[in-house]
């Protein structure tokens, strides 16, 4: 059975809580149990939880809000961080494991970032990139996440058992709240 670990890191909202979602699916004929790691995003200010997370995912959706630029000044910065600590896992065979998503695409009107400009942020980084909305369209989120997941499972990486790191990780993420799916 794959295990697919992904860490959704938003920057759009003031989120005080974190959560692990576990799923089976099925894609591509293969059996996944798929885990998404919704942290706090207020922990992503503290660098060494970010390393954590890092360490614990095969891959990342970064998200920020289109109406909202310091949510895209984040973000930016997120990317920023993920490329410098783990450059190497980032990128296998050509294949980025990080999804930049501009969210709150129904509220266009009051849009502060320009699609052009994610997608240059993407291109710099060479990841990718959809602009959606969780809000009214399921179908763009599913078809997004099942991306991620392909790309995530290229990234198969052998995580460092037993180091002081995981440790924390695991009690960062299993010693809070959390809600399973
Ligand atoms: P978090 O604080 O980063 O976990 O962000 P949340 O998931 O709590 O979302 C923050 C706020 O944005 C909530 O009030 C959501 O209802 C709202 N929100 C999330 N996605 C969308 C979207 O696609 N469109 C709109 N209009 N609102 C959204
Ligand atoms: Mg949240």
């Amino acid at each position: 059975m794959n295990e697919i670990k992904l860490a959704v890191l938003g920057t759009e909202g003031v989120g005080k809580s974190e959560c692990i979602y576990k799923k089976r699916l099925s894609i591509d004929g293969r059996q996944i149990n798929l885990e998404i790691f919704d942290p706090c995003s207020q922990n992503l200010e503290n660098k060494s939880s970010l390393t954590d997370q890092m360490n614990w995912a095969d891959g990342f959706v970064v998200v920020y809000d289109i109406g909202d630029r310091s949510s895209f000044v984040s973000a930016k910065s997120l990317l920023r961080q993920l490329q410098e600590v783990h450059s190497e896992i980032c990128k296998r065979d050509g294949m980025s494991v990080i999804y930049l998503v501009g969210n709150k695409q129904d509220l266009c009107h009051v849009r502060e970032v320009s699609k052009e400009e994610g997608l240059l942020l993407a291109g710099e980084h060479k990841c990718h990139f959809c602009e959606l909305s969780a809000a009214e369209d399921r179908q763009e989120v599913g078809t997004m996440f099942s991306k991620a997941i392909r790309n995530a499972s290229g990234n198969r990486r052998r995580r460092p058992s037993g180091s002081k790191s995981m440790a924390k990780l695991i009690n960062n993420v299993f010693g809070k709240r959390r809600k399973s799916v």
